[in-house]
C-alpha cells in the first residue's frame, strides 16, 4: 500500500466537542449521515498556521447544514476555536483542514427531526490535489451533469452531490485523465468535479455563472485579485462549443488552489500569462502576503 487509510492514522481528531484519538473518531453504521447524505462539509487549507478565509468556510458549513434543515450545535466561533485548536493539537501549519456534519443513528428512516447533529473536524498534512499540478491537468466530458436548482440545493456543500462527481471523476481517471468537465442541465459548461472552471480569451476571463453549483470560495478570491490586476472578468453562460476559442484555462478551489488545465477531451490550452499571474496572486493571498480587497 502506498498510502495511509484515513482510519488508520496517529494523531486527534476533534469530534462533538473534545478530541478523540484517530482511531476511534468512529461513527456506527446505521448513521443518517451515511444512509441519506444528511451531511456537509468543508475543505479548507492552512498556510503557515493560518487557515485561509476559514471564517467564511465556517460560515458556509453552517449555511449549508441549514438548507439541509439542521442546525449545528456549535456556534460559527465555536467551530473557529475548534478549527485552530485541531491545526495546534496535529502540529500542523500546511495542512488540509475538513469539518464534517451530519445526522446521527437515533432513527433510520427518511424522517430524522431529532437525530442528533455531529460535527467533527480532522486536519492534515496535503499537499497539491493532482500529481504534477504545475505541468497542467488533462480533462475529459464527464457522463454526468450538475442539476438544475429545482433539482439539487447547489448553494450547500452536501455530500449527496457529490455521488455524480465520484463517479464522474472515476471515470475520467479510467480513461487517463486527471478529472471530468462537468456541463449542467442545460448543456451550458458548469465546473470540474471538485473544482470551478475559468477560461481566457484575448486577456479576458470567462467564468460560468455559479447558478446551479458551488460558487467556491477559491473562485470568489480569484475573481477579486484579477479585477485588482485590472483584468476583466466576465460571468455567463458559456456553451462547449465555445472551447477551441479560449488560450487559457484553469480550475479553482480550496484543495486544487490555481491549478492550470491543458486539455479538455481534445481541445489544447496553453497555461499563459493569466493563469500564472493569477497562480501567484492566489498564492500570496492565501499567505497573507496581499490583502483581499472587500
Ligand atoms: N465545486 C465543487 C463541486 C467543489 O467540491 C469545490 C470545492 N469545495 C468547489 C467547487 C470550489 O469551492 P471552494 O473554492 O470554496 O473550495
Amino acid at each position: 500500500m502506498d498510502f495511509i487509510p484515513f482510519d488508520d492514522r496517529d494523531g486527534y481528531i476533534w469530534m462533538d466537542g473534545e478530541f478523540r484519538a484517530w482511531r476511534d473518531a468512529k461513527v456506527h453504521v446505521l448513521t443518517h449521515g451515511l444512509h441519506y447524505a444528511s451531511c456537509v462539509f468543508e475543505g479548507e487549507r492552512s498556510y503557515g498556521g493560518r487557515i485561509f478565509r476559514s471564517l467564511d468556510h465556517s460560515k458556509r458549513l453552517e449555511n449549508s447544514a441549514r438548507i439541509l434543515d439542521f442546525d449545528l450545535p456549535f456556534t460559527v466561533a465555536e467551530i473557529e476555536a475548534a478549527k485552530a485548536e485541531a491545526l495546534e493539537k496535529a502540529g500542523l501549519e500546511s495542512a488540509y483542514v475538513r469539518a464534517v456534519a451530519w445526522r446521527g443513528a437515533e432513527k433510520m428512516g427518511l424522517s430524522a427531526q431529532d437525530n442528533t447533529i455531529h460535527l467533527a473536524i480532522a486536519a492534515w498534512e496535503w499537499g497539491d490535489y493532482f500529481d504534477n499540478k504545475m505541468a497542467g491537468i488533462k480533462l475529459t466530458n464527464a457522463q454526468w451533469k450538475r442539476p438544475s436548482p429545482e433539482t439539487a440545493p447547489h448553494d450547500a456543500k452536501a455530500a449527496g452531490l457529490y455521488m455524480i462527481c465520484t463517479m464522474s471523476k472515476h471515470a475520467a481517471e479510467r480513461a487517463g485523465y486527471a478529472d471530468a468537465l462537468m456541463l449542467d442541465y442545460r448543456g451550458q459548461i458548469a465546473e470540474a468535479t471538485g473544482a470551478n472552471i475559468f477560461f481566457v480569451r484575448d486577456g479576458v476571463l470567462h467564468t460560468p455563472t455559479p447558478d446551479c453549483f458551488l460558487n467556491g470560495l477559491t473562485r470568489q478570491t480569484v475573481i477579486s485579485l484579477a479585477k485588482q490586476r485590472q483584468i476583466e472578468v466576465v460571468e455567463r453562460a458559456i456553451m462547449p462549443e465555445e472551447l477551441a476559442t479560449f488560450s487559457e484555462c484553469f480550475i479553482t478551489g480550496s484543495a486544487a488552489e490555481v491549478t492550470p488545465v491543458n486539455e479538455i477531451a481534445g481541445q489544447a490550452f496553453r497555461p499563459g500569462e493569466i493563469t500564472e499571474t493569477l497562480m501567484g496572486d492566489y498564492d500570496d493571498a492565501a499567505r497573507g502576503r496581499i490583502d483581499l480587497p472587500e
